[in-house]
């Protein structure tokens, strides 16, 4: 059953052009033209480091045994090597000790901070601020050359539909657009503009891909998918971060219709390399290499090698085959010696591009490392970045911001929690704390607060590789919690997820609060029905009874280390949130995957009226919860005189411009959000798709006019053969606060 895998197959590799070789290929060959084969093949191998590489862990035999691999010269790159001290020690084996003393690559996950957390990557899309973004990226960048690394796995720019899977956190949300314009920005900040810059490292777009897409949102479940998600969901944020010159990517772990994604030659030879023209170089995932033979796709350890590089894997990331096999495989004429050089030319270019010929050290510097990490200037940012990501759910009966002068109770477990709100992916701070709500309330408010935590939430002890425990049964701590409630003006209380119940392999098929929580909060209600609940969570969840029944909500996500100041600024009012959602929030965890940008069926909702042959749940509305897109300010904004100006097959584009005015009494910030329809083209198009937005501040009383242009890049799509194509029709366009937003208007594309 494995004869197409034991066919021999020489895959299309670019061949050399004929173009001038410029100065850095020039230095790529000279170095690639004294290497041995099996050097060129320790380039294309990366191992997983120590925490401390000089101290007793490094006597362990892994270690050792990797130390005299580095020796040998058959490692290109380590990843999980922490801090200055160890990163040199490293080096130095790899400079000092190796026969061309080819100086290594440090990667290492730093996906929303290195030690200084900003938000989680969701959260931080919710701000749609993209030089925001770009600036955080940056500082994240700086903190993480400061500590001897030279290569982030970030940005995951996997689109995901799925609030079930864990990994939404890292991402940018369920829309293809607001994910593409996300992705441009975070490679820029990363990457700067200049990758030789002391404090620039390389990006990683991952997962390539339709990892998102998990079926059921179970983790590293298979993914299957038709053409047209695929071209027009998937790809374009991966696309978007090679034009914006993304050094690397890396495989998923998930097969795409059959074939693994590391073995896929054509998202990486057809698709990624050729197509795209992508020169840097690709990284599998975490031992996904020898995974393929737990898909049953691979029968062994040699298969896998030979089908990864074949189908583009330049590195392998701890499955081991590469430098098992290899060699042996290119001298049995399995695997062409063009494409390992290849792989080691992109290889050798990005760690030319970082300047470690010139000096392999360049990241090393003690003195640095102490200014820089947890320095003012991380913590200002992040500070910023989490202000901007606080999305405004509801705000009923005057609740907030908080007046001055009241009694304040500020209850919950997570309230209280200088863990949880890093959220997941925080393995450079592993002795950080953040500033949890409790500290950044006492250190803010003018008002009289009391703070009880309310029953345990979970076993904190939870170990990261763990699943976590939840209190179902200890009530300790919610007597008092309710007194405190009962005698307070207003309750303050903070619910949500543990930081470690979202991430990798952290699917949920429940959206509720888990634990004693949403017991906790009906108790409170109880007692005293003026409650802010404050969210602090990686993913959308589902909450019906708090949306009915609880005054305010305010999503809080998962901010970093100033969570507890962001959010105490924003519940005070001195600072006017302006976050809209990325992701669609489900009233029911059975809606799933619900998304804004969906197709038409053929019998919508009000269609067979009167009987019950259209497309809905007897159990549940189709809505959602909360849109796409959607939050509040504490001001109110208005759209109107909306005006389409085009003549297309002129200009080569349409102007779409409408009024917004702030209504209220406060300045305020809003996301203007731009949605079209193609209301008939030869492959269904979504009921609504973003194609632009604008953040804008305006104070009270004051109008703008905001405009936009849609050109052929916002009015064509893929058709299912991967082919982009720009159709004659009609149009409908919105403008508005949300991807509910009801000012419309209507043009014709004629070209
Ligand atoms: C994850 C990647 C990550 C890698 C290295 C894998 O388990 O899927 O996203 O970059 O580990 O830590």
């Amino acid at each position: 059953c494995h004869t197409s895998m034991n066919q021999s197959h020489t895959p299309k590799v670019e061949e050399e052009k004929n173009m001038p070789v410029n100065e850095l290929d020039r230095k790529v060959d000279s170095v690639l033209n004294i290497m041995t084969l099996k050097e060129k093949i320790g380039q294309m191998n990366q191992y997983s480091g120590f925490r401390d590489f000089t101290g007793p862990v490094s006597k362990t035999s892994d270690a050792a045994s990797k130390t005299q691999d580095i020796r040998d010269g058959l490692v290109g790159s380590m990843l999980n090597v922490r801090g200055v001290e160890n990163v040199r020690a490293v080096q130095k084996i790899a400079v000092e000790e190796t026969r061309l003393g080819i100086p290594l690559i440090f990667g290492f996950d730093v996906i929303h901070g290195y030690q200084t957390m900003a938000p989680i990557p969701l959260a931080e899309a919710a701000s749609w601020d993209l030089e925001a973004i770009q600036n955080s990226s940056r500082l994240a960048a700086k903190e993480a050359a400061a500590a001897g690394l030279n290569w982030t796995f970030a940005p995951m720019v996997d689109i995901s539909r799925d609030a079930r899977w864990g990994r939404v956190m890292e991402g940018a949300g369920e829309d293809p657009y607001l994910g593409s314009r996300i992705a441009t920005a975070r490679v820029n900040g990363f990457q700067g503009n200049d990758l030789s810059d002391r404090f620039t490292i390389a990006a990683c777009a991952k997962h390539f891909a339709a990892y998102g897409f998990s079926e059921a949102g179970r983790e590293y479940n298979t993914v299957d998918i038709g053409n047209s998600t695929l071209y027009n969901v998937v790809l374009p944020p991966f696309k978007a971060a090679v034009d914006a010159g993304a050094r690397t990517f890396m495989s998923s772990f998930n097969d795409l219709n059959g074939i693994p994604a590391s073995a896929n030659e054509f998202l990486f030879r057809d698709i990624l390399k050729n197509q795209w023209g992508f020169e840097g170089f690709v990284v599998s995932d975490w031992a996904s290499i020898k995974e393929m033979i737990n898909h049953h796709y691979a029968p062994d350890d040699e298969a896998a090698a030979r089908l990864s590089v074949n189908a583009g894997i330049d590195m392998d990331m701890e499955s081991y085959v590469y430098m098992n096999h290899l060699e042996q495989l290119v001298e049995e004429g399995k695997v062409p010696v063009t494409i390992i050089d290849d792989a080691v030319k992109r290889i050798l270019k990005v760690k030319f591009e970082l300047g470690l010929f010139d000096d392999p050290y360049k990241y090393c510097d003690e003195v640095i490392e102490k200014q820089v990490i947890n320095s003012e200037e991380m913590k200002a940012g992040a500070l910023d970045m989490a202000l901007k990501s606080i999305v405004l759910l509801k705000n009923e009966n005057e609740m907030l911001p908080l007046k001055r002068g009241r009694k304040i109770a500020v209850l919950g477990d997570l309230a209280m929690d200088k863990n949880s709100v890093l959220g997941n992916w925080r393995i450079g701070a592993i002795e950080n704390t953040a500033i949890s709500l409790k500290e950044g309330f006492a250190n803010y408010t003018e008002n009289e607060v009391v703070f009880e935590r309310g029953p345990v939430f979970v076993d904190q002890k939870a170990e990261f590789t763990q699943e976590l425990v939840y209190n179902k049964t200890d009530t300790t701590g919610t007597a008092a919690a309710l007194k405190a409630a009962e005698n307070a003006d207003a309750v303050i209380v903070m619910l949500g997820e543990h930081g470690l119940q979202s991430g990798e392999a952290r699917s949920r098929t429940d959206l509720g609060l888990p634990g004693l929580q949403q017991e906790f909060l009906e108790q409170i209600h109880a007692v005293n029905p003026n409650i802010v609940l404050v969210l602090t969570n990686g993913r959308p969840l589902a909450l019906p009874w708090p949306k009915k029944n609880i005054p305010a909500i305010v999503e809080a996500w998962q901010l970093g280390s100033q969570s507890g100041h962001a959010i105490a600024q924003v519940l005070h009012g001195d600072y006017n949130p302006s976050g809209k959602l990325p992701m669609t929030f489900p009233v029911d965890v059975g809606q799933v995957p619900i998304y804004y940008n969906h197709k038409n069926t053929g019998r919508p909702d009000g269609y067979n009226e009167g009987t019950v042959f259209y497309s809905h749940y007897q159990d549940a509305p189709n809505e959602p919860l909360w849109p796409f897109g959607f939050g509040l300010s504490y001001t109110t904004f208005e759209y109107d005189n909306v005006q389409v100006d085009h003549n297309y097959s002129q200009n080569q584009k349409v102007v779409v411009t409408a009024r917004i005015s702030n209504t209220g009494d406060l300045a305020g910030t809003e996301i203007v959000q731009l949605y079209i329809q193609d209301e008939f083209a030869t492959t269904i198009r979504p009921v609504k798709e973003l194609k632009g937005f604008e953040k804008v501040t305006l104070q009270p009383g004051e109008s703008r006019q905001v405009s936009f242009e849609l050109t052929s890049d916002q009015l064509g799509f893929f058709n299912n053969q991967g082919d982009w194509i720009l159709e004659n029709g009609a149009f409908k366009v919105w403008i508005g606060g949300s991807s509910q937003a009801t000012l419309e208007a209507r043009f014709t594309l004629e070209q």
